[in-house]
């Protein structure tokens, strides 16, 4: 079995897709044309190796299964360390959100004790932020990710 991927397509050379648009994975070793389309495997191309698992996966015996498996795991793997990952939309207003929280009960602690309000400086802020993450996370179950997103690598 071989697995090729190109261009984020990822297939598998042992199986190959019809024009029928549903039961449209073929066994090359059992199929050599569709006999409800009439597509021949010479003119169509090789089955996608997510759509085999996912559509075809009860033909598979455990080995091809662990092999497919395996491969998807490695590949997820490799992307989640080797992508630049941005902040969505959602993300960076949470992001504003949380800065903007932190300053403003920094203000309002200091109301009454200083003059001035105190000046934006994204190492304190940063820092109470961690804090509000991080008691988010210990009192009431939410991921840094999802109170104070931020790009990292794993
Ligand atoms: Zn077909």
């Amino acid at each position: 079995m071989n697995i090729d991927a190109i261009g984020g397509r990822v297939t598998v050379d042992e199986f190959w897709d019809c024009e029928c648009d549903t039961n449209y994975i073929h066994r090359k070793i059992t199929d050599i044309a569709c006999s409800f389309c009439g597509a021949t495997m010479i003119d169509m191309p090789d089955s996608m190796l997510d759509e085999i698992l996912i559509y075809n996966g009860d033909s598979l015996d455990q080995w091809e299964r662990a092999e497919l498996v395996g491969f998807l795991t490695e590949e997820v793997r490799a992307l989640k360390t080797s992508r630049v990952i941005e902040l969505t939309d959602v993300q960076n207003r949470q992001v504003d959100i949380i800065h903007n929280a932190a300053y403003n009960a920094m203000c309002e602690v200091l109301v009454n004790v200083q003059e001035k309000t105190p000046e934006w400086n994204m190492e304190w802020i940063g820092e109470i932020c961690d804090c509000l993450a991080d008691i988010a996370w210990r009192y009431f179950g939410k991921t840094e990710m999802e109170v104070y997103p931020s790009i990292g690598t794993e």
